[in-house]
């Protein structure tokens, strides 16, 4: 087998998307061979955690997982899967393309954007103080010792970091995804006028890797200004790359701008691994029906055929994505005008024409 590739189904729909997207890719031939593991509510109520050591241990054997939306359990006191699986495997590059298929509703056409967002520091260190309390009155007295700008008593704080590594790590990421996939420009996106420092540095860091790279357009943008001018000329763009909170907030803007949840994919890359998985939840009320959109599962997974160097497999999957969504023939419900699931293909329907278009 040419790849060992640990596969998550997850709950809900995830089993359904997964096998379809295990499918698709089994069809370009490449030889992968699948280590299923459980994680989320189906792994708590076979072994008693969400994410079982076993899981882990094989995401870090084999280096790459495609995962399936896992439902979060009701009640407090589970740990998160994301956040487990982002601080075991250091996943610091968030992965999340945006490129327009014809037959999919939205108001942007021919769209073909890649934010790269930070994961692991920036506005979402989980450093923070609630107001009220003798910690964060601690953090504003020793605030105001040192800073002319005062902040008064009531404050609640977070705490926001950039560091250079980071910085330099996920611009470097952004460079390298670029060249790899034959894109034209990496654009930074900062708020090094207000946030000199912070910002300042991310926007230093990101200047000086796009020296080392003469091959790739480099220009920056102040996150306002990139939102307005991602809705009046999205096509001046290509590749984006920003610190947390700016890749949350701009990443589900492209996934809206080229319609949204059932076809946007996305990856979160580590040194130690990369876990590729469809944005959507595990849409429990459309689970076992056999009529949930597998499109964005199956875009995640050719997103990890790039990721492992496969870019002229990954090409085949979107290609066939793309016909037979185009041909508006079987597609799932969500993807008809209509939304009519009498007249819609099934999951596995779906699934069925894009394996047949692959061999078109
Ligand atoms: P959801 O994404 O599951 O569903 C939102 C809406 O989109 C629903 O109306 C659903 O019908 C529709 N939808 C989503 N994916 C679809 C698909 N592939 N095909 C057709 N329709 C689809 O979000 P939610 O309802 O807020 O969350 C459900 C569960 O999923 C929750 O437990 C939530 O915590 C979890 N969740 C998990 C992840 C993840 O594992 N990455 C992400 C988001 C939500």
């Amino acid at each position: 087998m040419a790849y060992q590739v640990t596969l998550i189904p997850g709950d809900g729909i995830g089993p359904e998307v997964s096998d379809a997207a295990r499918r698709v890719l089994d069809a370009t031939g490449l030889g992968i061979a699948w280590d299923v593991r459980e994680a989320g509510l189906t792994a708590l109520e076979s072994q008693g955690d969400v994410l079982p050591g076993e899981t882990l241990a094989s995401l870090k054997r084999n280096k790459v997982g495609l995962k399936g939306p896992m439902t979060t359990p009701i009640g407090s006191g589970f740990r998160s899967v994301n956040v487990g699986l982002r601080q075991a495997l250091g996943l610091y590059a968030n992965l999340r393309p945006g490129k327009s298929l014809a037959g999919v509703q939205s108001v942007f056409h021919d769209i073909d954007l890649v934010v790269i967002r930070e994961n692991l520091e920036g506005m979402y260190t989980g450093i923070e103080f609630d107001a009220g309390t003798t910690e964060a009155a601690e953090v504003i007295d020793a605030i105001n010792e040192r800073s002319a700008t005062k902040i008064g008593p009531s404050a609640a704080i977070s705490i926001k970091v950039i560091t250079p590594e980071n910085s330099r790590r996920i611009v470097e990421y952004a460079f390298a995804y670029a060249r790899a996939n034959g894109r034209r420009q990496v654009t930074a996106v900062h708020k090094a006028n207000i946030m000199k420092f912070a910002d300042g540095l991310f926007l230093r860091e990101a200047q000086a890797v796009a020296e080392r790279y003469p091959d790739i357009a480099f220009n920056d943008r102040i996150v306002d200004n990139m939102c307005m001018q991602l809705m009046q000329k999205p096509q001046d763009y290509d590749v984006l790359v920003m610190p947390n909170l700016y890749g949350d907030i701009l990443s589900d803007l492209v996934a809206g701008m080229v319609g949204g949840l059932g076809v946007a994919p996305s990856g979160n890359i580590g040194p130690d691994g990369a876990v590729f998985e469809a944005i959507h939840g595990s849409a429990p009320s459309h689970a076992g029906k056999n009529e949930a959109n597998p499109t964005a599962m199956i875009l995640s997974g050719a997103l990890m055929l790039r990721h492992l160097g496969e870019r002229e497999a990954a090409e085949r999957v979107e290609g066939a994505v793309a016909e037979v969504i185009a041909a508006g023939r079987d597609v799932t419900y969500d993807l008809r005008p209509d939304r009519d699931p009498r007249k819609a293909a099934g999951t596995t329907g779906m699934t069925e024409a894009i394996v047949a278009a692959m061999g078109s």
